[in-house]
């Protein structure tokens, strides 16, 4: 007989309660923003980072008195966020156009912003893997208006998946098979990679699902089958567990899946939810911005 879970999770797979606890309600930690997107988590400094794209700004949510202040604005129309091994913000810019790393003096340095020459379209969201290679997506969102940055025609004419060597700093594409390239994140050994392909938002039945990829010695990729198509609304950001399990924004939350690919069960959040991190000092707090608001819920599973 198990305790019920409140009305914050929806189980799926009993294997769901395992990972989700009694008693616990997601929170609302902030409202206001018009596209909450970015979150990362800056463990020394017991504080989150997030976007909001469309007012071109990037908030601060302070784990200790629970305040909440604009982090950076004007901020390049900042998409998605990481920190590296060193502990620095890495950013994706839609108005920079570029992968950038906020050093610790401040100042900003540009990781990537072009390819053969080419403008990249508009860097969405970021990685870093174990080695200190940053891997990222290069859809068209941030190009496609004047909303989350500034129109223009895409000079690479695709949308692909990149990785920056460690050491060379050279700028590889890793898969170009997509239509818009999303949400990428490893598996706890990192020998596979999860890529979301968001194309439906410019493709009649276009793709809605995450893809997962093996991957090889100097970051070649392999495989890339389906592992998931979105039932309700679309995936965009995802974490990984340290059990393998993957966390994926939806329509209506967060859905949980088991690295077999089942569907365990849901956080449910009122908005639709773009992305998400795990925070907090043991790494069992799940940030989620949904929309307009920031909401956090624990959980009994740590990221990665
Ligand atoms: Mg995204």
């Amino acid at each position: 007989m198990f305790v019920k879970l409140t009305s914050s999770f929806e189980v799926i797979d009993a294997r769901f309660r395992k990972l989700a606890l009694p008693y616990i309600h997601v929170e609302r930690l902030y409202t206001g923003c018009r596209w909450a997107e970015g979150p990362a988590w800056f463990a020394a400094g017991r504080y989150l980072v997030w976007s909001d794209i469309p007012n071109d700004r990037v908030m601060r949510w302070d784990e200790t008195d629970g305040s909440v202040s604009v982090f950076r604005q004007p901020a390049l129309n900042s998409n998605g966020h990481t920190v590296d091994l060193q502990g620095r913000l890495i950013s994706c810019e839609h108005g920079g156009r570029c992968v950038s790393r906020t050093e610790h003096d401040g100042s900003r340095t540009v990781l990537a912003s072009h390819v053969h020459g080419q403008r990249l379209n508009s860097p969405n969201d970021v990685v870093v893997k174990s080695d200190g290679s940053i891997w990222f997506s290069d859809p068209s969102y941030g190009i496609d208006s004047d909303y989350e940055g500034a129109a223009a025609p895409s000079e690479i004419g695709e949308q692909r998946v990149y990785r920056i060597d460690a050491d060379s700093a050279a700028i590889s594409v890793v898969a170009s098979d997509f239509v818009q390239p999303n949400g990428l994140a490893f598996s706890p050994d990192e020998s596979l990679l999860y890529i979301v392909d968001t194309g439906a938002t410019h493709q009649v039945d276009g793709p809605h699902h995450v893809r997962c990829f093996r991957v090889g010695a100097n970051g070649a990729l392999a495989g890339g089958e389906v592992f998931a198509t979105c039932p309700v609304g679309l995936y965009d950001g995802l974490r990984v567990d340290v059990h393998g399990n993957l966390w994926l924004s939806a329509g209506d939350g967060v859905h949980c899946h088991a690295p077999d690919g089942a569907l365990l069960g849901k956080v449910l959040i009122p908005e639709s939810v773009s992305n998400l991190c795990f925070g907090g000092a043991k790494r069992n707090r799940m940030f989620i911005c949904g929309t307009t608001s920031l909401y956090s819920v624990y959980l009994n599973t740590r990221g990665q």
